[in-house]
């Protein structure tokens, strides 16, 4: 498979405060590549960096086998081959639907215009709406002209922004769906950039969390959520604990809750301290062992309820449970047997 964008150590300023910090991913042709971060990380600074818009202090940017930016060189946004879609998707009032599609197909003749604008009339399902306008149109169907629009020239790459921001949140799950397929039948690449967890993992061939302008961990989303590289991947996505506990002789981390052979266990002496991300869902609670923690909070989540327990040795940990539980009362917690756990040293 072919890499379409690859970036290589890009820093990025704004004066002397720093946005973005030693950013290096890669997206495959045809996949789509999703960034997952707060408001504020340094996301739309990015895909600006990637567009043209900005130049990086230091660092390149590849686009199918083309440096685009890099040490003493910058190609211009228009000569990049790089379509965008933003949150505020701004259709032109003005044009309908077909002409709107139509707006970056300036290259191609009338017959070729038109085939390429019922392929994408097709695509995102709005044969028929052609020759309306703008305003007559509902918020998810102007996104998806929005899309078509961005898509219409064949990009080499698409960049979307946080494209379902200002779109109900009711609709967004079916719009997330729809655009993905949109991108997949059209054979496009793209980078979508969110701070919406169902909508990362929704789309995402490879996806990564962004925090404070610097990628965490780029990777596939399975092995994000279930091999978290960075602790702070895990205070993000909340889909595990930390616990901390001891380097032994055998480079397993000796925890609370068992002893956990670590996949870097290289990284650290013996008697070092350590952390580790245990999963929410591989903790089993038992009622009538020897308790080990007491049941602090219970959260009722639509066919599943979230205990927070108070580990008797200290800890706090949360976790799945298919039945609720009362507060208050004592329990025995323990966990699955577990591999490939990455230790992270305690800062
Ligand atoms: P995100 O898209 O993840 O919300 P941004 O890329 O918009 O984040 O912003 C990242 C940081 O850069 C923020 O601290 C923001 O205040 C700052 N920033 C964005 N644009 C500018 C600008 N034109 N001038 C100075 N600082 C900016
Ligand atoms: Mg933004």
């Amino acid at each position: 498979m072919t890499t379409t964008l690859k970036l290589n150590s890009l820093n990025f300023a704004f004066g002397q405060q720093s946005v973005l910090n030693n950013i290096s991913l890669s997206v495959k042709t045809g996949q789509i590549g999703c960034l997952l971060g707060p408001s504020g990380c340094g996301k739309s600074t990015l895909l600006r960096l990637i567009a043209g818009f900005e130049q990086p202090q230091s660092g390149e940017i590849h686009i199918v086998n083309q440096m685009v930016a890099g040490t003493n060189l910058t190609i211009p946004p228009q000569n990049r081959e790089v379509g965008m879609l933003f949150q505020d998707l701004a259709l032109f009032p003005h044009l309908t639907v077909s002409q709107n599609i139509a707006f970056g197909l300036h290259q191609l003749n009338k017959t070729e215009q038109k085939h390429r604008v019922n392929e994408l009339l097709s695509l995102c399902r709005l044969e028929g709406f052609q020759a309306r306008y703008p305003h007559q149109l509902s918020g998810g169907q102007s996104q998806r002209v929005a899309l078509a629009r961005a898509m219409a020239p064949k990009p080499k790459l698409i960049l979307l922004d946080e494209p379902f921001s200002s779109v109900e949140t009711g609709l967004q799950n079916d719009l997330v769906h729809e655009v993905k397929s949109m991108l997949q039948a059209d054979q496009s690449t793209a980078l979508w950039v969110t701070h919406s967890l169902e909508e990362a993992f929704g789309i995402a061939d490879q996806m990564g969390v962004m925090l404070d302008g610097k990628l965490l961990q780029w990777s596939l989303p399975n092995e994000l959520y279930d091999k978290p590289a960075h602790p702070d991947v895990i205070h993000f996505l909340k889909n595990a604990n930390l616990v901390s506990g001891t380097i032994n002789s055998l480079g397993e981390i000796e925890t609370h809750l068992g002893n956990f052979k670590l996949n870097n266990d290289a990284n650290f002496k013996v008697n070092e301290q350590a952390q580790v991300g245990l999963n929410k869902r591989i903790f089993h609670i038992s009622k009538n062992k020897k308790p080990n923690a007491s049941v602090t909070k219970v959260v009722y989540q639509g066919g599943q309820y979230i205990l927070s327990l108070k580990l008797f040795e200290g800890d706090i940990i949360e976790c799945y449970v298919p039945n609720s539980i009362h507060i208050g009362s004592n329990v025995c917690v323990d966990v699955d047997e577990v591999t490939e756990l990455t230790g992270f040293p305690i800062s």
